[in-house]
């Protein structure tokens, strides 16, 4: 059963002058998604979210946000929380302070709910602590706090962990994913950085010059209906055998060069072949190898990486970016 739709785009369209940013957008967020927004510099990805937030007016086409149209202002700011500028904060003043001040714009939030949400962010500790005194990676997390403070059901966040050093960047993922898991919160984060996204969004969509151009959970992207697998054989006599064997199956193919930049492509060889075999078939095809006693000693499953797709996707050298 699909979760309900807590962000959904239609049409979504913004022409600045003779510029379209972004075209014809349409897909939906679903409730508990980790959803990454991807796409290279110039593709269109700020303009969206700023649209999302109300800060830009689309040209044509429709937002809806837990099914009302995101025209209803105050329904809409009251469910969806966003960190999608650089925080803005009184340096002067601590964590909790700029908090407060933040709640009694919201009106409705206590105390308790400012310490609870220190707490959820690791701030707890540092919450007396003037701002001017943090890290990049601490206001980034009271950036998050903030976009928290009012409870929200979907959160929006644009390249939360840019600039922030691996563990910076592990500690935020780390508290978005709590919030999915703990609060039902569901997140809609863009970001150039495709390894995180690839360890940590269970859906992406891709977009280029304004286009989507892909959108769909990660593992189907990545794995697409075929898949990819480098067989390691005792010696090259039994991998020869099982190269004449497997070049006359039907539904695999071999390849001399590995197709895909993956980890295990150094390590094709002599004693090695990459077959590609319909989705499913890979336990068939060793069972067969089994019974010929070609049996591989090692089966390494491949799959593209986000990069490599992205890349792809986009039609751009890696080094071009
Ligand atoms: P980046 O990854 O570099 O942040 P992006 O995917 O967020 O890029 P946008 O900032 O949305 O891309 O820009 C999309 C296109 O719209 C670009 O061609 C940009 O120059 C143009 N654009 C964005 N804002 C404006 C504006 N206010 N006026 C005119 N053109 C704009």
């Amino acid at each position: 059963m699909t979760a309900p739709v807590v962000l959904r785009l239609e049409g979504l369209t913004k022409h600045f002058g003779r510029i379209v940013a972004v075209n014809a957008l349409s897909f939906d967020v679903y409730e508990g998604d980790i959803f990454g927004f991807l796409g290279p510099n110039g593709a269109g990805k700020s303009t969206t979210l700023y649209m999302i937030a109300g800060l830009v007016h689309p040209t044509s086409g429709r937002i809806e946000v837990l099914g009302r149209p995101h025209t209803d202002y105050r329904y809409v700011r009251s469910r969806v929380g966003m960190l999608i500028e650089i925080p803005a904060f009184y340096e002067h003043l601590s964590a909790r302070k700029n908090l407060e001040l933040l709640a009694r714009l919201h009106g409705d939030i206590s105390p308790k709910r400012i310490d609870e949400v220190l707490e959820r962010v690791g701030l707890l500790d540092r919450a007396t602590d003037r701002v001017a005194q943090f890290s990049h990676g601490m206001k980034q997390r009271l950036g998050i706090a903030q976009a928290l403070l009012h409870r929200p059901q979907l959160l929006l966040l644009d390249e939360p962990t840019s600039g922030l050093d691996p563990e910076g960047s592990v500690s935020i993922w780390k508290l978005l994913r709590s919030l999915v898991a703990d609060e039902k919160m569901t997140v809609f984060v863009s970001s150039h950085l495709l390894h995180e996204v690839e360890e940590n969004c269970n859906r992406i969509a891709v977009i280029n010059q304004g286009v989507l151009v892909a959108c769909d959970e990660v593992q189907k992207l990545l794995f697409f209906s075929k898949e990819d697998y480098l067989l390691m054989f005792e010696d090259a006599t039994v991998r020869a055998q099982a190269e004449v064997f497997l070049r006359s199956r039907e539904g695999v193919e071999i390849f001399a060069v590995a197709p895909l930049d993956t980890q295990a492509a150094a390590l094709l060889g002599e004693d090695t072949i990459w077959i590609r075999t319909k989705h499913g078939l890979m336990s068939t095809i060793l069972t067969e190898l089994v019974e010929k006693r070609m049996v591989p000693r090692a089966v390494i499953p491949q799959r593209k990486t986000l990069r490599q797709f992205f890349f792809e996707l986009t039609r751009r050298q890696p080094a071009a970016l």
